[in-house]
C-alpha cells in the first residue's frame, strides 16, 4: 500500500457542495490527516517552501461513475447495436463467461486499471448474475483501494441459461455478499440491489430484491426508459403498470435509494414522480449515442431538481473517463435541449455523482471533512482561468492525461 500524502500543492478546482458551481484556487494546500480526510484547504502563504505536488496538473475530487458494467470490459465498441440485439449478441455471450473464476478475475484487473487511469474513484457498478464473479470483483476493488456500490446482477428470464439465476440462489447470494461486504473498510465497499432491468426479472424477483433493499437500507439500481423497443416489451411484460416507472414503483423499487440509468425516453408524469419521490438518475449519454437510444433532456431535468449524476455505461459506453462523457453529456444537451454550461457538467462528474452514489458528506468536494478522494489532471500550460481550464478538462481529448489518481490520499 503506498504511503499516504499529508499535504499537497497546487492549483485546485473545488466544486461547491450544493450549488452546480466550481472555485479555483489557483495555488493551494491541502492538508490531510492519518485517515486520509481531509483538515483544511487554504491558500499557499507566499513564502511557501513546498513544490507543486504535481506541476503543470489541476487537482479535483475523484471521478464518480455512477452506472457501468464490469463484465463488459472487454466488448466495449461492439457495433451490434440497438440495446436490445447488442444485448443478444454481444453482452450475453460475454457475460457468461463470468461463470469462471479465472476469468473473472483477470477482467476485474483490467477493470480497476481503467477506472484508475481515468481518474475515477468510485462507481456504481454492475457485475454479472454469477455470485462468485461479483466476489472476485469486489476482492479486487478492495485490493485496489477503489470505492464501490456493486453486487450481483439480478436477472432470472429474457437471456440464456448461463447468464440468469432464479430468485432463491440469486437472494441468498446478495444476502452472502452483503454480510461479508457491505460498509467494508469504512464504507469504501457497499452492497447494492441491482435487478438488470423490467425485462430481465419475474415480478417475483423484482419483489424479493425489493424487500431485501428495504430490509437493509441498500441502494437500488437498475435501467431505465433507454430505448423504444424496450419500452415496449415492457409494456408487454407489465400491462397492470401505468408505464415503465410504474413498473419499479408497483414492486416496491422506487425510492430516494433508487438510481435510474438512462431515463431517455420518461413522460412529463414518469419525470413528475422521480423528482417528487428523489430518485436518483444516472446519465449515460456516450452509450445513448453508441447505441442509437436518444439524448435524455439533462437540462430541464436539472431546472426541476432531479439528483443526477454521469454514467460512462462502459461497455455500451466507449470510454471509462468521465471527462469524455461529460463531453457527450455537453453534446446531447445541445441536441435534445440547449447547452449545459461546462462547469455545471464537471460538477456533475465529480460532486453530483457523490450526491448519488453517497456517502455524500464525504465524497465529492475538497474541504474539511471530506475524504481525500483527488484527481491530478494535467492541463496545457497556457490555460489558466477557471473557464478554458474546464473547457481543457472536458474537451480537449487529446491533451492532459491523468496523472495520479487518489482515494483517502494514497495513491492508487
Ligand atoms: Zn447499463
Amino acid at each position: 500500500m503506498p504511503a499516504q500524502l499529508e499535504l499537497i500543492r497546487g492549483r485546485v478546482l473545488a466544486p461547491d457542495p450544493d450549488k452546480r458551481r466550481i472555485a479555483a484556487w489557483p495555488d493551494a494546500l491541502i492538508r490531510i490527516d492519518p485517515r486520509g480526510r481531509i483538515t483544511e484547504l487554504c491558500a499557499a502563504p507566499a513564502d511557501c517552501e513546498l513544490p507543486e505536488t504535481w506541476p503543470g496538473a489541476v487537482i479535483l475530487p475523484g471521478f464518480v461513475d455512477c452506472h457501468l458494467h464490469y463484465p463488459q470490459t472487454r466488448i466495449i465498441g461492439s457495433a451490434s447495436g440497438p440495446l436490445l440485439p447488442w444485448l443478444q449478441r454481444s453482452v450475453f455471450p460475454e457475460e457468461a463467461r463470468f461463470a469462471e473464476r479465472e476469468y473473472a478475475s483477470v477482467v476485474a484487473e483490467e477493470f480497476c486499471d481503467a477506472m484508475i487511469a481515468q481518474g475515477t474513484t468510485s462507481a456504481g457498478v454492475f457485475s454479472s448474475s454469477h455470485p462468485l464473479a461479483a466476489q472476485v470483483l469486489l476482492e479486487t476493488l478492495d485490493r485496489r483501494g477503489l470505492r464501490a456500490v456493486t453486487g450481483v446482477t439480478l436477472m432470472d428470464r429474457s437471456a440464456p441459461d448461463s447468464c440468469t439465476l432464479a430468485a432463491d440462489p440469486a437472494i441468498a447470494a446478495l444476502a452472502e455478499l452483503h454480510e461479508r461486504w457491505h460498509g467494508h473498510d469504512e464504507d469504501r465497499l457497499r452492497i447494492a440491489v441491482i435487478p438488470r432491468f423490467g425485462i430481465s426479472c419475474t415480478p417475483e424477483l423484482l419483489r424479493r430484491a425489493a424487500e431485501f433493499a428495504d430490509q437493509h437500507g441498500l441502494i437500488v439500481h437498475t435501467h431505465i426508459s433507454e430505448n423504444h423497443d424496450e419500452l415496449e416489451v415492457t409494456a408487454e411484460l407489465f400491462p397492470e403498470s401505468r408505464d415503465y416507472l410504474g413498473v419499479y414503483d408497483d414492486h416496491g423499487l422506487a425510492s430516494a435509494r433508487t438510481i435510474l440509468a438512462h431515463a431517455v425516453h420518461l413522460s412529463d408524469d414518469e419525470w413528475a414522480r422521480v423528482v417528487g419521490s428523489d430518485l436518483a438518475v444516472a446519465h449515460c449519454p456516450d452509450s445513448n449515442f453508441f447505441l442509437g437510444s436518444g439524448c435524455m433532456p439533462l437540462r430541464t431535468a436539472l431546472e426541476r431538481g432531479v439528483r443526477i449524476g454521469l454514467g460512462s455505461d462502459v461497455g455500451a459506453g466507449r470510454t471509462f473517463s468521465m471527462r469524455r462523457v461529460a463531453a457527450s453529456a455537453y453534446d446531447a444537451s445541445l441536441v435534445r435541449e440547449a447547452m449545459v454550461e461546462p462547469e455545471q457538467l464537471l460538477w456533475l462528474a465529480t460532486r453530483g455523482g457523490a450526491r448519488v452514489l453517497g456517502p455524500a458528506t464525504r465524497l465529492g468536494c475538497i474541504a474539511p471533512g471530506f475524504d481525500a478522494d483527488l484527481v491530478a489532471v494535467d492541463v496545457p500550460g497556457h490555460v489558466r482561468e477557471l473557464g478554458e481550464t474546464i473547457d481543457a478538462l472536458l474537451f480537449r481529448h487529446d491533451a492532459g492525461p491523468v496523472r495520479a489518481t487518489l482515494v483517502r490520499g494514497r495513491v492508487l
